[in-house]
């Protein structure tokens, strides 16, 4: 039995926050086990788009962390048998003010690895775009894109079967202190916790969650029917410019957003962007809202849903397949912070991403985690990169 074991690090939830811990530290040759409460992977990270973001990240740390993430999701995946079905972004605009935000970007570091296209290239390149009211297209070679309800449990199943990370399911963490976790099924040593809980912000730790001011985001997300066309890329448009940080607090995003709150007032007040990407079998997973609360409520608004819808079709230029399936998910959310790595007691690490970001840059706060838990060498983008700055 588990519980009568000990381990050098016990991580709490097998998110992907969770996994990322557990990579980094079986990477050092530790002894890992990961508790959670679900049989399997339910939350957040299965019902995500996983579009693994680099382009659009927040300047600085989440913009390295993300290219860190990027480079362990290629090794990973090769070697978990997880598929990788899209490679790049393609951010297609139809505004003036848009196209000044992509050239902006471009004079940034973070513009490495894209580039600007014309109408006519992205006819010729992408042809899934057939919107005459293109102005230009930002592309991007890093993304990558996973379908994560059969990511997780292949990465989970890797790191049991490569790595010999132990795996409890169905098993609540009630309570946790140094060097131990309590579950209904007893006691769990490990001379490290990492407490990755996703958006649950009432059962372990709420005082300290309750002191980032740390609220929950709920999204509403659209399977479609196979369109008969091939999607090159992930596909974004205007309304990303002012969502994603990397973008949105570039100066000339403020004339975009002034524009957009004229024109789609309705798509900013349901914090709507459009992110669409195409699955192995053809079908289109397309979204997203994003509403507040404390508890979110679990209905999915069809005027929400049909505000999706309406972006799809004006960024491609063709209506939108019919709807095959509908779900909601929700992650943690924090004001002015994309992660949370708290100090809660010796030993013991809390870590949130408080952004829709944890696919994107899960791997490397993994290593960040593990790292300030033990110690010693984690060879990391984000590291090096705080080293330099
Ligand atoms: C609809 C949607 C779309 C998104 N799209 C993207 C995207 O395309 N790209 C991207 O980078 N990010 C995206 N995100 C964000 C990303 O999915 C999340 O940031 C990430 O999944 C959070 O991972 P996590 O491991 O922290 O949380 P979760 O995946 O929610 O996992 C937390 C786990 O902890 C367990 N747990 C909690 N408390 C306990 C306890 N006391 N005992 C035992 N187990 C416990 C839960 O059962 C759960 O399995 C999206 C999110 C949503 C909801």
């Amino acid at each position: 039995m588990a519980a009568n074991l000990s381990f050098d690090l016990a991580v709490v939830g097998a998110g992907i926050v969770g996994l990322g811990c557990a990579l980094a530290a079986a990477t050092l040759g530790k002894r890992v086990v990961v508790l959670d409460r679900d049989v399997q992977a339910n939350g957040a990270s299965v019902r995500n788009f996983g579009f693994i973001t680099v382009t659009g990240q927040e300047r600085g740390e989440m913009w390295a962390r993300a290219r860190r993430t990027r480079d362990l999701w290629a090794e990973v995946a090769a070697e978990a048998g997880i598929p990788i079905l899209h490679q790049g972004l393609l951010m297609i605009v139809r505004r003036p003010e848009a196209v000044a935000v992509l050239e902006s970007f471009l004079r940034t570091e973070m513009g490495d690895g894209c580039r600007l296209m014309s109408p006519a290239e992205v006819a010729r390149d992408h042809p899934e775009v057939a919107a005459p009211s293109l102005l230009a297209a930002l592309w991007s070679e890093h993304e990558l894109r996973v379908e994560s309800r059969q990511a997780i449990p292949r990465l989970a199943a890797w790191l049991e079967a490569r790595h010999g990370v132990v795996f409890m399911r169905e098993t609540a963490v009630l309570s946790i202190d140094t060097g131990r976790v309590d579950t209904p099924h007893g006691q769990v040593r490990a001379s490290a916790i990492a407490v990755c809980p996703g958006d649950d912000l009432t059962s372990l730790l709420p005082e300290r969650i309750a002191a980032y001011g740390v609220t929950r985001c709920k999204l509403q997300m659209l399977r479609l029917a196979d369109p008969g066309v091939r999607l090159s890329a992930g596909v974004m448009s205007d309304l990303g410019l002012v969502r994603y940080a990397g973008y949105a607090a570039l100066p000339e995003a403020y004339a975009l957003r002034a524009r957009l709150e004229r024109e789609q007032p309705a798509h900013l007040d349901n914090g709507i962007h459009l992110i669409a990407v195409q699955s192995a079998d053809g079908s289109l997973v397309v979204g997203d809202s994003h509403h507040y609360a404390k508890t979110p409520d679990p209905f999915a608004s069809e005027v929400v849903d049909g505000l999706i819808l309406d972006e799809f079709t004006a960024a491609f230029g063709r209506p939108a397949p019919p709807v095959i399936e509908r779900w909601t998910g929700t992650y943690a959310s924090a004001p002015n912070r994309a992660v949370i790595v708290d100090a809660p007691a010796p030993g013991v690490r809390l870590a949130m991403v408080t952004t829709g970001a944890g696919a994107s840059v899960g791997f490397a706060l993994g290593e960040e985690v593990v790292q300030d838990l033990f110690g010693g060498a984690v060879a990391g983008g984000a590291q090096a990169w705080r080293m330099k700055g």
